[in-house]
């Protein structure tokens, strides 16, 4: 059981496993004593017949828990020892996790601040009850932090883009607002909060709790919904900041004063993380993952010291940020948010995977896919005709060899002949029930013809295609488009996780590469649309950086325009301020047009914008100086060229 402690009182009271937070001098900051002493009497109430449900609240009117305890955090990180803080974190994690799966109910009675670490604590439970003093925030970007103990996951299902303000923002939700957001479900009046507990204890059911709700006073967050949602729709944080000063509202003036004392790194990596967390593959384990990335670089890397010693160490409340002018560079987000390889976050059992895999084609894209697989612990076996060597690859002499017992075979590999062909070797090689999964983008007729073939030898295929280019394979960012069955998608996901932030299924097998090729159709009539503006845009005397400040706020937004702009200097960091050397070459953004060209020729739809993008990267790639440079090359040569006669 839990050791003797003053700051938590663990204790079983009739059928409750009764924890209270008791360090209210300290609005009951969690300390990782307390952490590991909830997780402790968690454990031995799970399987306890005499335990029917667990309660929890804590002592004093202020405060149910203000956030975890950093000032232990701050003197070991100064002095050169992540160790501690890791830990720390590691551990606490574990604990809302735990808080979360609980297979019993878990009550929590929130009054006064319930922040950070305290969200982690009373925010997972099955029962989560607020009344009239309850203020709920995660406010971690304002020391350098992300929201994280799992709260990135409200955060993530919250309405609309409340997650991406309330967790840059750091906003105090009353009981309204935080019910509304999902971070609690019942309002009930705090002065008859003893005498439910008692019946709690007494055996009472956790049912009694809804009917003893009231309605609270209206919150703030759902009137301002659609503000929220005009605001913070953007793709990073400059794009929400930018909105924002675009506004004379006092909405977004008081918004913008509450940004103001965060640190930028923080929300830039907190607006990427909600997008990265939100869709149909969200978990507790994957916010937790993926928030762990950021904690275990935060004191080295990220804001965290300077924000703690701002914040509770010199109180001088001016902490000397990164990037104080609010300009992230997107590579910066990356690498707070890279996979951690063996330092991954565990949450109960060890992630080093028994899966066998093989990994054909190791080129650009698929070395770097296959190198993270091996960090994560999985057995990978590589063969690709030139490239010899991979780190943590144990590279084969054939595909054949490679895939030998494998349960799960990657392709990525230059087009469809070729993946018929490796299919043809590898599949034979494959056990039954294996599955076959091509990441490389070929058109639909191939991957359907694969997927029949490998069905036929009792084997299962998924097509998934890949955006996020070279950058996004070795940062583990890709995002994959798939088709199959939901059984095979369930089975590539674990690798979907470790490679990329997020994963569609996207229908039957061929959908993967139909989605692929339709987005890149997209992308290759909106970057060709975006420089032949900027080339306009010049003969008109217009000046560029003020053309992108009101495209990327206006109707005429796309990501080629604000991710990837075309104009060297102007918006983020793109190939164009690098001499246009490829990210993503015009000769394979070409490819993809012609895959379009031909899937909309074999179905009969009409692709018009398509086919003139497709001619317009033909003449680019193969009668003009194209071939090698980036696809966003297209501005210099409307401005070379000029109105043709
Ligand atoms: P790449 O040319 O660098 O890699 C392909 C690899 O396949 C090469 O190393 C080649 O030696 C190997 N290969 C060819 N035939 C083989 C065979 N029969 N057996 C084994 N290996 C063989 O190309 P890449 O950039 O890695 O792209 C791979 C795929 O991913 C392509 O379909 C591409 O369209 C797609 N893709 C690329 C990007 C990007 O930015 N590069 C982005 C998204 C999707």
């Amino acid at each position: 059981m839990a050791p003797e402690m003053t700051d938590i009182h663990i204790r079983t009271t009739g059928v409750a496993g009764r924890i209270t937070l008791a360090r209210p001098q300290a609005l009951n900051a969690l300390t990782y004593e307390m952490c590991l002493a909830i997780e402790a009497a968690l454990d031995q109430w799970r399987a306890d017949p005499g335990v029917a449900h667990i309660v929890i609240d804590a002592e004093g009117d202020r405060a149910f828990c203000a956030g975890g305890d950093i000032a232990e955090m701050y003197q070991t990180g100064t002095a050169g020892d992540f160790t501690y803080g890791r830990r720390f974190w590691a551990d606490e994690y574990r604990l809302n996790a735990k808080i979360f799966n609980y297979p019993k109910p878990v009550v929590s009675f929130l009054q006064g601040f319930t922040m950070g670490g305290g969200v982690g604590i009373g925010c997972h439970g099955s029962h989560r009850i607020v009344g009239q003093s309850s203020k709920i925030a995660m406010p971690e970007c304002g020391i350098g932090l992300i929201p994280d103990v799992g709260g990135s996951l409200m955060l993530a299902l919250a309405p609309g883009r409340l997650g991406e303000y309330l967790g840059t923002t750091g906003a105090r939700m009353a009981a309204a607002d935080a019910i509304y957001a999902g971070f609690a479900d019942h309002h009930i009046d705090e002065a008859t909060w003893p005498d439910l507990i008692r019946a709690l204890e007494g055996g009472a059911a956790c049912d009694t709790l809804a009917e003893a709700a009231t309605e609270p006073p209206t919150g703030a967050l759902s009137s301002r919904q659609a503000q929220i949602d005009q605001h913070f729709g953007g793709e990073q944080l400059g794009d929400i900041t930018n909105s924002l000063g675009h506004d004379e509202g006092s909405f977004a003036e008081d918004t913008l004063a509450l940004m103001a004392r965060n640190s930028p790194l923080s929300m830039a990596c907190t607006v990427e993380l909600i997008h990265r967390l939100r869709g149909p593959s969200l978990s507790i384990a994957k916010a937790l993952g993926l928030e762990y990335r950021f904690t275990y670089r935060a004191m080295e890397h990220g804001d965290f010291l300077e924000g703690i010693r701002a914040a509770i160490i010199d109180k001088d409340r001016s902490p000397k940020w990164q990037y104080p002018d609010l300009s992230v560079p997107a590579a910066s987000v990356s690498k707070m948010l890279m996979p951690l390889g063996e330092n991954a976050l565990v949450l109960e059992e060890t992630p080093v995977n028994a899966l066998k895999i093989g990994f054909v084609g190791l080129g650009n894209m698929g070395a770097p896919m296959a190198a993270n697989l091996a960090r994560a612990g999985y057995v990978v076996a590589g063969y690709d005709t030139v490239v010899k060597e991979v780190t943590g690859v144990q590279m084969a002499n054939t595909a054949a060899a490679a895939a030998e017992g494998a349960d799960v075979v990657l392709t990525m590999l230059p087009n469809g002949d070729i993946l018929r062909t490796v299919a043809a070797e590898v599949l034979p090689a494959m056990a039954s029930g294996a599955l076959l999964l091509d990441c490389s983008t070929v058109d639909v007729d191939s991957a359907r013809a694969v997927a029949a073939v490998a069905a036929d030898n009792g084997q299962i295929f998924v097509d998934a295609p890949v955006s996020g280019g070279i950058g996004g394979a070795a940062a583990g960012t890709l995002t994959f488009m798939a088709g199959g069955s939901e059984a095979a998608f369930a089975k590539a996901q674990p690798l979907f996780e470790i490679m990329g932030q997020k994963a569609v299924h996207c229908g039957a097998a061929g959908a993967g590469q139909a989605a692929k090729i339709c987005n890149n159709m997209i992308l290759g009539a909106t970057m060709i649309a975006t420089c032949e503006a900027f080339a306009l845009a010049d003969k008109l005397g217009l000046d560029r950086a003020r053309m992108f400040d009101v495209v990327s706020t206006s109707s005429g937004y796309s990501w080629s325009m604000n991710a990837y702009c075309p104009a060297p200097g102007v918006g983020p960091q793109s190939p164009a301020d690098n001499g246009y050397q490829p990210g993503f070459a015009a000769e394979l953004m070409l490819k993809d047009l012609r895959l379009s060209q031909q899937a909309a020729e074999a179905v009969g739809a009409d692709t018009p914008m398509g086919a003139q993008a497709m001619e317009l990267y033909r003449q680019f790639v193969e009668d003009e100086d194209g071939l090698g440079l980036d696809f966003s090359a297209m501005l210099p040569r409307f401005v070379k060229q000029g109105r043709p006669e």
